[in-house]
């Protein structure tokens, strides 16, 4: 690990990292050095993650909290307590994220609020309590992650495409805000990602040939694939990239 990208010392906290995606991101920024914060909504999966991350990485430097990100007062609640536990967060992913598969015109309200919430306001919430602590001690990183829908709409994911487009531009205005207190702020913009989730889309054998075909690289990504721009982002090799996203999607964005 070369000094650049060495995050020993530094306290992360990745929202959603009890499970998925979340959790590859988490064990990424801890094989840099990083103490990790790992989270979710479940108290008990959040734990069960922190156990075999202390396994891994030892009791001290890793640690659990569990709150909604969809509630103002959990958010603020919650980064006071990893911080507690933790010390002061200089990196923060948001990663806690929802799909939901309806068409427009049958989309209830009450669901779209409810993707919205999770998949943009969440990242508000959070990040601006993150950000209360990193302003005023003059350096930190937050690194929301998106989507190629941040970019590209598909049919009946609406809520979803609306939201991912929205945390890019979130973070352009954390960047007009932030940054000359020497935040970093930028997004990665995962393709289509090999997880439990999406392993019904894997195994449909017409979805699976038209990703193949849709994607330059001609593959699936990994979440390993995702681990390594969060933890440049996350690093001082990035200190003068300022409200950019990235997208990590095998080139799918790039070509029709
Ligand atoms: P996942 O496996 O469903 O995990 C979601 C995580 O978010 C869990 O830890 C969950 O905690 C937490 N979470 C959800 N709602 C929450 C809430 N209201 N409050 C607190 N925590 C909450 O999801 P994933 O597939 O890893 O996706 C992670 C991120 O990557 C999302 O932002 C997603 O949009 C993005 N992404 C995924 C893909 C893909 O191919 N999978 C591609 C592009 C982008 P609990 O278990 O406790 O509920």
């Amino acid at each position: 690990m070369t000094a650049l990208f060495d995050l020993t010392g530094r306290v992360a906290l990745v929202t959603g990292s009890s499970r998925g995606i979340g959790t590859a991101l988490a064990r990424g920024l801890a094989d840099a050095g990083a103490t990790i914060v790992l989270h979710g909504r479940d108290a008990q999966r959040a734990e069960a993650t922190r156990k075999e991350f202390a396994d891994v990485y030892g009791e001290d430097r890793v640690h659990a909290v569990a709150f909604d990100v969809t509630d103002p007062e959990a958010a603020a609640a919650g980064i006071e307590e990893a911080e507690a536990k933790a010390g002061p967060l200089r990196i923060l992913v948001n990663n806690a994220g929802i799909q939901y598969r309806v068409p427009l015109l049958e989309l209830d309200p009450a669901d779209w609020e409810r993707v919205i919430r999770t998949d943009l306001t969440s990242a508000f919430l959070v990040g601006r309590e993150a950000a209360r602590g990193m302003v005023e001690r003059g350096a930190g990183k937050i690194i929301n992650i998106c989507s190629v829908q941040t970019d590209l709409a598909r049919p009946s994911i609406g809520a979803y495409t609306a939201a991912k487009g929205g945390l890019r531009n979130l973070t352009r205005a954390m960047t007009a805000e932030w940054a000359g207190s020497g935040l970093q702020i930028n997004g990665i913009a995962p393709g289509y990602i090999h997880t439990e989730m999406t392993q019904n889309l894997v195994d449909d054998p017409e979805f699976n040939s038209w990703i193949l075909g849709r994607t330059p690289a001609n593959r699936w990504g990994s979440v390993e694939d995702i681990a390594g721009p969060v933890v440049w982002l996350a690093s001082d090799a990035s200190n003068f990239v300022n409200g950019q996203t990235i997208f990590v999607d095998g080139g799918m964005t790039v070509v029709v």
